[in-house]
């Protein structure tokens, strides 16, 4: 896997100047696959982004580890010992629970600045947006600083920002209301509330950050942002090689299940990557790779190791040429690119699925 550097530096800026807000890199799950270390490190050394946002303390402990200096939110709740660790590493706790309070305190976090999350309908994690005033007067009175209210919302990607009556315009009233409510106890804290969607589509979910993951990769289709769409550009691309070339007779089966079975004389190109190197193995039947910058269709099912594309009709292919799975192909034939959202509509998964399931195995080189 390729990871362009420069691709993530510009999306980050474009999606800072486009919200006209602080950017909060999201990096967690590895920076979506991409390997948070070097994500990280090259947006803060590029100047691009305010703060990082994880999901467990590891993986503030990670970027610690690799350098970042910049605040680092962890967003999800903390395990045992995980309060007395953000507090020894300078990562910033985010307040989900009033039980929470109690852990930082009893792990010696007094003093020490947190964000408070308010379920404003997600109904997951978050403080009752009743109780919020209390629970940050309650941590004021504990001596931490409450830096940021947040609040993450259910359907960004999915309800029509005209329609004044779906749920993410309730939750954004809710949390108008919270914030307005808890100005005197938190006076200068930021408020948070967009992803990817809701920084694209819902303009007055910005406030003063957004948390950005989808869209920082280059990944995710906004129609209704054509100005954002131009200069963002897919950070990943996935890369494999003809390892062989077989000819198969008309007749002749490909794969388990024999799938697929050969209607003309057909070249196949044997390409050394499957579904445990994260190449699902539900495209079967319908995806496609890049090879000399021609899409070839995947034919029969996506092995745990292999796959196998037609060529066919690719002149010239040769042992050893490029076989792209994801991002931008070229060669004599041509140019062409496989997004994450095209590769997650052909195998039923969403493009986060897509990008944080290129597994392990398959090592991360960064551009
Ligand atoms: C993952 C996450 C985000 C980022 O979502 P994207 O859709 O990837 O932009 C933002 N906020 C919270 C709380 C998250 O868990």
């Amino acid at each position: 896997m390729e990871i362009d550097l420069a691709a993530l530096a510009d999306n980050a800026r474009a999606i800072a100047r486009l919200a006209g807000t602080s950017l909060c890199a999201v990096v967690k799950a590895d920076a979506y696959g991409h390997g948070a270390p070097g994500v990280a490190t090259a947006l803060e050394a590029a100047g691009a982004v305010h703060s990082f946002a994880v999901s467990l303390v590891e993986e503030g402990v990670q970027l610690r580890d690799a350098g970042v200096v910049s605040p680092v939110l962890v967003m999800g709740p903390a395990q045992r010992g995980g309060h007395a660790e953000m507090r020894a590493r300078d990562l910033t706790p985010v307040v989900s629970d009033g039980a929470d309070l109690d852990a930082l305190v009893a792990a010696g976090a007094a003093g020490a600045r947190v964000h408070l999350k308010v379920d404003t309908g997600m109904g997951r994690l978050g403080i009752a947006v009743d109780d919020a005033a209390a629970v940050a007067a309650r941590a004021r009175a504990l001596g931490l600083e409450v830096v940021g209210l947040m609040t993450h919302l259910a359907n960004a990607d999915v309800d029509d920002p005209g329609e004044t009556d779906c749920l993410t315009w309730r939750q954004l009233d809710r949390f108008a209301e919270v914030t307005a409510a808890l100005r005197t106890v938190a006076p200068g804290a930021m408020r948070h509330a967009a992803n990817s969607s809701a920084t694209m589509l819902f303009p007055s979910a910005r406030l003063d950050l957004v948390r950005v993951g989808l869209a920082l990769y280059g990944n995710g289709a906004w129609a209704a942002d054509a100005e954002l769409v131009a200069p963002r550009r897919q950070a990943m691309r996935f890369v494999t090689h003809v390892a062989q070339l077989r000819h198969v007779a008309p007749g002749d089966s490909v794969g388990y299940g024999a799938l697929w079975t050969a209607v003309r004389p057909t070249l196949c190109a044997v390409l050394p990557a499957g579904y445990a190197d994260g190449l699902p193995r539900r495209v079967t039947g319908r995806g496609a790779v890049i090879i000399g910058g021609r899409r070839c269709p995947l034919i029969g099912a996506v092995s745990m190791d292999i796959a196998i594309a037609d060529v066919t009709d690719v002149a010239g292919v040769a042992i050893g040429d490029e076989a792209v799975l994801l991002g931008r192909g070229t060669g004599v034939h041509g140019t062409d690119t496989i997004t994450t959202a095209e590769l997650a509509a052909w195998s039923g998964l969403t493009p986060y699925e897509v990008s944080c399931g290129v597994s392990k195995r398959v090592p991360r080189v960064y551009r």
